[in-house]
Order: structure tokens, then sequence, then C-alpha cells
């Protein structure tokens, strides 16, 4: 009987390959380093060796399962299955994934990007369960996103939408990792809040964010001005401020354009909590018009550590 799923995670530095049942309780999980460095024949051998490890493991065999959703950085297209140089895996260029999983497995394989995966996910078994209408955001070394409506992602014409990060604010903004300048991305990323603490602190060094690096600018990371604000100083509050601007920004453009029900936001904004989230939906109800801004709750997203196995099997579930 077909009654368990695989999903598998692709990313930069770890594989990883669970198995779930039909309602999305993990059963089994495997883990291993990508080993990006001896390409992508060396890692797509070892994700196949890892399906069949999790099936060991719990006693099931390829019969059982009924789909393998796969969750890689993008590019990819999603009809054909084919990666597209992701800038995590080197030398994976136009790489036939569905089809190398298919035809050695024999079991119906599902790629998506990890953004639109982490979305679906957040739909299906954390803060957006309950809404059509859902946009979800993580904000960590980039700013990805997913839109998901009655439960299906939103893809666009060649599965290019959901690109939030990449909105531009400022044209003659910080060089973002696209190639342009000014975007979200290149304001609220991890990276981004990190560089724009480090010119702050170069000006004014009066800040409790150097005592948490020991003095040194080039550590100083958004963690730092985070638990620096947390402790009320003033240049780690006027940064977090500065990041809930632009984010709420971001989102206020969102919510005009796609009139969400609810929009979740990962990652550094789950560790900052209102600290971040408060400021942001103020500013979205200031800047964005008044219907969709009403509609749309601005809320942390729910699943953490686990969203990337709940991202790859809510693929096939
Ligand atoms: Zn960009």
């Amino acid at each position: 009987m077909k009654s368990h799923v695989v999903g598998i995670d692709i990313g930069g530095t770890k594989l990883a390959t669970v198995l779930a049942d039909k309602d999305g309780n993990i059963l089994q999980k495997v883990r291993k380093p990508t080993e990006s460095e001896k390409g992508p024949q060396h890692a797509v051998q070892l994700l196949l060796n890892m399906v069949d490890e999790v099936l060991n493991l719990s006693g099931l065999s390829r019969e059982n399962i009924s789909g393998i959703g796969v969750s890689c950085g993008g590019p990819l297209d999603t009809k054909t299955g084919v990666v597209y140089s992701p800038p995590n895996l080197p030398g994976w260029d136009a790489l036939p994934l569905k089809d190398m999983i298919e035809s050695e497995l024999h079991i119906p394989t599902v790629l998506e990007n990890d953004a639109n995966a982490s979305a679906l996910a957040e739909a299906r078994f954390g803060g957006g369960r309950g809404y059509d209408y859902v946009l979800y955001m993580t904000m960590s070394t980039g700013i990805g996103g997913g839109i998901v409506v009655n439960g299906e992602i939103y893809h666009g014409a060649n599965d290019s939408a959901g690109e939030v990060g990449h909105q531009i604010l400022l044209p003659d903004g910080p060089l973002c990792g696209c190639g342009k300048q000014g975007c979200l991305e290149a304001l609220c990323s991890g990276p981004s809040i990190a560089r724009r603490a480090q010119e702050a602190i170069a000006d004014q060094s009066n800040t409790s964010i150097l005592k948490l690096t020991g003095g040194q600018i080039n550590r100083v990371r958004s963690e730092h001005v985070l638990q620096a604000a947390r402790n009320g100083d003033a240049l780690a509050v006027a940064l977090i401020e500065e990041t809930a601007y632009y984010m709420g920004w971001g989102i206020a453009n969102l919510v005009n354009i796609l009139n969400p029900e609810i929009v979740l936001l990962g990652t550094i904004a789950v560790a900052a909590g209102d600290l971040l989230l408060n400021p942001i939906r103020r500013t979205v109800s200031e800047m964005a018009m008044q219907r969709p801004s009403e509609m749309a709750k601005i809320m942390p997203a729910e699943l953490g550590d686990s969203i990337g196995d709940l991202a790859a099997i809510s693929l096939v579930i």
C-alpha cells in the first residue's frame, strides 16, 4: 500500500531525507554533508542511497511510497524537473534531477524551489493553516518568499514568482546579490543588517553592540544587533527600527498587489518577535492601502528548524 511519502531537502552544505506518513508526521530522517565540491552526480547518488536508508530504517519498501518531494535552491523548472545552477550548488547546470531520481527509484517525484516549498509547508502545517491567501517571507542570509493560494503555490509563467526580496526600494541603494541595487534583500537580510550596523558603528562607536563582539566591528552580526536592541541600546534600536521600516515598506507593496490574509515572516523575524514585528505592522498600516492592510495579519512563521523537512514532504501530501 502506498501509505507514506519521502522528502528530500537539498542544501549547499547538507542533504536531508525524511520519511513521513500521509498526515505529515516525520518518522525517519537521515542527514549527510552535500560535499558540493564533488559535483552533482555524487550528491544525487548519496540522495538515492539515503532514500533506501530511510525505507530500511522503517521496514518499508519503495512500493509503499506514493511520491518524493524535493526542495532545492532555484532557479529550477518545476514542469521538467531540471535544476539550473543554484548559487549554493556549483556544477548543477541544467541537471535533470527529477528524471535522475525517477529512473532509479521508479517513484513519482516533484521538484520545487526551497522558498516556495517552505511557503507551502507554512500554509499546510504552520502559521498559514486555515488561510486561503498566504504570503511567506524568510529573513535570513537572503530574503526569499512564496505565495500560496488555496493550497497551491503561485509559480508565475516560468517559476520565477515570489522573489519578494528583489523588489527595489532604493534605486541608488546598496548592491544586492542579484546584481541590482537597493533591493529589499540588500537592506534587510541578516548580512545586510550586519553591514548597516558595521557602518553605523564606524560613525558612532558608543554602542553596547561592540561589547557583544569583543570590540570587533567586523564580527557584528544581526543577532548582536537584536540582543543589544533588547537591552535598550539606542543605536541597535534605531537599526531595528530602520530594518522594520524597509521590511514594512516591502510588505506594504506586496499587500497592495497580492491582498494576502496572512503574511508569515521567518528566521530573523521569529527570533526578534514583536521588537521587529510591531514596527513592521505599524509601517504596513501607514504605507499600504486601507482595505488590503486591514485584511493582512503579519505574524511570525511557526515551523522553525523543521521547515526544511516539512517543505519537502508538503509537495507530495
Ligand atoms: Zn536583489
